[in-house]
C-alpha cells in the first residue's frame, strides 16, 4: 500500500490548530504525530501551509443524466476537487427526476465510473411517490429530498403542503432535507411586480419577489410538523437572519433532531451586487440585504446554523441570460467555496476552526457518515492542503465547471487550494488531476 507523510502542515481538526506530520498508509490516515520517520513514505513538506479535512458538501446539482449540457459528475467533481471539497451529495432535479429506487441506483453507477470525489445521492420525493421513497436504504443513500423538484412540477415544494409533510414526517426514520418557501407569497409577489414591469421585472426585485415572508412563512410552517413527530429534518440554504433565529443552538449538533444549513452564496452576496451582477446571483431563495448576510454568519458563529453548503447549480451562459423569467436560478460554487470561505476567515468575519466545523464536522455528524468528517487515526484520509498567502484571480482561463462562468469571476483571492487528497489518493496537485482512482459511494449509520 501507498505510504505518504504530510509533515509540518497546521493541522486544522476539532476546534485547534497543531503543527503535526500525518501518515497515510493505502486509503486512510495511520498516523498523527509530532514527528514521523517512515523510510517507504514519500514526502510532502507541508511547512507553513494549513491541512483541513476535506469539505462535505450536502447540496449540488450535478445534472447528471440528462442535462449534461449544464454539467456532469466528471466535470462537477472535478472543479470541486480542486476547491477542496471530497465528498458531495447531489439533488435529484436531474432528468428523468429521481423518484424511484432504480434510478437512484443509475445514479450511483454514473459516480462510480465518473467521480473524482466521493458521493452520495438524495432520493427525490413529490406527492405522487411517498410508497417508492419510503424504501430509501438510510445507510447506503444521505436521504431524501424535494430540492429543485418544483423546477419540473408546480407542486415541487413539499413545505407549501402540510398534510403531506405531515404524513411523511410521521412514516419516516430517514433525513429528509426540504427546500423551503411559500409558494403562494412568491406568486402574488411576481403578480404585483409584473403588472409594474411586464416580463422585465429588474433582477435586484428577486429578493423581493422570493421574499423574507416567503421564506419565514414556509420555515415555520415546516418548523411546526417536524418538532411534532420529532423526526430527522434538515433545511437547506437557510436564507434570512428571522429564520435563523427559529433554530435551537443549545443542542449539540449529534443530538439535533432538526438542523440547518447557510450556502456561501449567501455569506458573500447582497442585494446590492443584483446592479453589477445580475441573473449571475439570481438563486432560490434569492440573495437578500446585508443584514440577512450578516445575521446568517453569526447564527453558523453561534450554532443556531449547523452547516454550510454550496448548491452548486450550474447552468449555461445562455440559459442564465434573457428577462427575468427567461434567466435561470442558481449558479455554480464548487471550485471557489472553500477560497471565498477562507477569504471571510481573512476578513475576520469566521475562524478556520469555524469553517472547518461547519463544513466538514457537522456534515459528518448530521448525516451520520462512516470515517470521515474528520483529521482523526482510523479515518479515511480526505485532505486539503491550503496556502493562505497566494493570491489568485477567478478568470475564464481558470474556471473548472462545464458551464465555463462563475458567479466569482475577476474576484481575487489570497488563499489557494495546493493539493486535495481522496481516500488517500491525492487526486488534485497544484492545477494537474490524477483520474486513475474514483471516490467512493458515501457510507451511513443505520440509526440516524
Ligand atoms: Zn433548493
Amino acid at each position: 500500500m501507498k505510504r505518504t507523510i504530510i509533515k509540518n502542515a497546521q493541522v486544522v481538526n476539532e476546534g485547534k490548530i497543531t503543527t503535526c506530520d500525518l501518515l497515510i498508509v493505502g486509503e486512510r490516515i495511520e498516523k498523527i504525530a509530532s514527528q514521523i520517520t517512515d523510510n517507504q513514505a514519500e514526502i510532502i513538506d507541508a511547512e507553513g501551509h494549513f491541512l483541513l479535512p476535506g469539505l462535505i458538501d450536502d447540496q449540488v446539482h450535478f445534472r447528471d443524466p440528462g442535462l449534461t449540457h449544464k454539467a456532469t459528475v466528471y466535470s462537477e467533481s472535478r472543479a470541486a476537487v480542486a476547491g477542496g471539497i471530497t465528498s458531495f451529495m447531489d439533488m435529484p432535479n436531474t432528468n428523468p427526476n429521481t423518484l424511484t429506487q432504480q434510478l437512484l441506483e443509475e445514479k450511483y453507477a454514473i459516480a462510480s465510473k465518473n467521480s473524482l470525489a466521493n458521493y452520495s445521492f438524495f432520493m427525490g420525493i413529490n406527492q405522487d411517490n411517498l410508497e417508492e421513497a419510503l424504501k430509501t436504504d438510510n445507510e447506503n443513500v444521505c436521504g431524501i429530498t424535494d430540492d429543485g423538484l418544483y423546477f419540473s412540477n408546480d407542486k415541487g415544494i413539499l413545505a407549501n403542503y402540510p398534510d403531506y409533510l405531515d404524513l411523511l414526517f410521521s412514516r419516516t426514520d430517514t433525513l429528509v432535507a426540504l427546500h423551503s418557501e411559500d409558494d403562494s407569497i412568491i406568486r402574488n409577489n411576481t403578480l404585483k411586480y409584473r403588472e409594474i414591469y411586464g416580463d422585465n421585472i429588474p433582477m435586484d426585485l428577486h429578493h423581493r419577489i422570493r421574499s423574507e415572508e416567503a421564506c419565514l412563512t414556509a420555515t415555520k410552517r415546516v418548523l411546526d410538523l417536524a418538532k411534532k413527530h420529532n423526526n430527522r429534518l434538515h433545511l437547506f440554504h437557510i436564507s434570512t437572519a428571522s429564520e435563523a433565529n427559529l433554530f435551537d443552538n443549545k443542542t449539540p449538533v449529534r443530538e439535533k433532531r432538526i438542523t440547518a444549513e447557510a450556502c456561501v452564496h449567501h455569506l458573500w452576496f447582497t442585494e446590492k451586487d443584483y446592479e453589477l451582477l445580475g441573473a449571475n446571483i439570481k438563486w432560490n431563495p434569492s440573495i437578500k440585504s446585508q443584514g440577512d448576510k450578516e445575521g446568517l454568519m453569526k447564527a453558523l458563529i453561534d450554532n443556531h446554523i449547523d452547516i454550510i453548503a454550496t448548491d452548486h447549480a450550474p447552468h449555461t451562459k445562455e440559459e442564465k441570460s434573457g428577462n427575468y423569467f427567461k434567466a435561470m436560478s442558481g449558479g455554480p460554487l464548487v471550485q471557489h467555496a472553500l477560497p471565498a470561505l477562507l477569504e471571510l476567515y481573512q476578513q475576520e468575519k469566521i475562524s478556520l476552526e469555524k469553517i472547518v466545523e461547519k463544513s466538514s464536522h457537522n456534515v459528518s455528524e448530521i448525516y451520520r457518515m462512516i470515517d470521515r468528517g474528520y483529521i482523526r487515526e482510523g479515518y479515511f484520509a480526505d485532505l486539503v492542503l491550503v496556502d493562505l498567502n497566494n493570491i489568485w484571480k477567478v478568470s475564464s482561463e481558470n474556471i473548472l465547471y462545464k458551464c465555463g462562468w462563475s458567479p466569482f469571476e475577476n474576484q481575487t483571492f489570497k488563499s489557494k487550494i495546493l493539493k486535495t487528497f481522496v481516500n488517500g489518493n491525492l487526486v488534485y496537485d497544484a492545477g494537474v488531476f490524477d483520474e486513475s482512482i474514483k471516490g467512493h459511494r458515501l457510507k451511513f449509520s443505520k440509526i440516524r
